[in-house]
């Protein structure tokens, strides 16, 4: 993981750093379409090592055949998996789906249910998808910690760590909850757009609280221009 080599940000810059990092992003939110929990649900599963534009792309047709967990839970691989297929990882997919969709019908009355543990127990729901599902579609705070939010914050020193499950942790304490989801889906932008594997610094808000940019970046700048003597 990039990362400097400071102490972890006090809470009080973390803050300050989200509410920067919120105005360079201003209309910041997740990038899946979705008109109601389960659809959200869905369309996360199937956004696993795929993009959310891919995703929305298949998600229409999706959601006009199976609109909600009882009709999807009615659904036959057959059927499923090629309406899915573009996302990649399509039969591991669809069996989620179909197990996600007929676990919320026996034990749930068919809804999302708004709760962590009831949520990680589904087929193919992990602690991101929850919190995705969560602090969109269900009105709870939640902090998912995908692989942008990892470089991002490990870069400029708001979480320190690979294990996304740690910098949640590291990144709910430091913010007040009505900033969880927030913080995430700013940095879920940031790193898509700004903090990118190769970052483009010279746009980025918050460059000058970054550690990454003062130990790694602007050294490395530094040794470029500086001509040989
Ligand atoms: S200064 Fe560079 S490395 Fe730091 S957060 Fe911004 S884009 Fe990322």
């Amino acid at each position: 993981m990039d990362k400097g080599t400071r102490p972890l940000k006090a809470p009080a810059d973390t803050r300050r750093i989200i509410r920067t990092l919120a105005t360079q992003h201003p209309n910041a939110d997740t990038e899946l379409h979705y008109r109601t929990p389960f659809e959200l649900l869905a369309a996360t599963i199937l956004s696993a090592q795929s993009t959310d534009e891919r995703v929305n792309m298949v998600t229409p047709a999706l959601f006009a055949r199976f609109p909600d967990a009882r009709a999807l839970a009615r659904a036959t691989a057959k059927e499923l998996e090629p309406m899915i297929l573009s996302t990649g990882f399509f039969r591991q997919k669809a069996k989620s789906l179909m197990g996600m969709a007929q676990q919320l019908v026996d034990e749930h009355g068919g809804q999302v249910p708004a709760d962590m543990e009831k949520l990680t127990a589904l087929p193919g729901v992990g602690r991101k998808t929850a919190n995705v599902v969560l602090g969109h579609a269900l009105g709870v705070p939640g902090l998912p910690v995908d692989r942008h939010v990892l470089r991002v914050s490990n870069r400029i020193g708001i979480a320190d760590g690979d294990d996304p499950e740690i910098v949640e942790e590291q990144l709910c304490a430091a913010l007040p909850k009505a900033q969880w989801t927030l913080a995430s889906d700013v940095q879920i932008l940031h790193g898509r757009r700004i903090c990118r594997p190769k970052p483009l610094c010279g746009e980025c808000s918050v460059r000058k609280d970054c550690n990454y940019f003062r130990d790694v970046i602007a050294p490395a700048t530094r040794r470029v221009r500086t001509p040989r003597s």
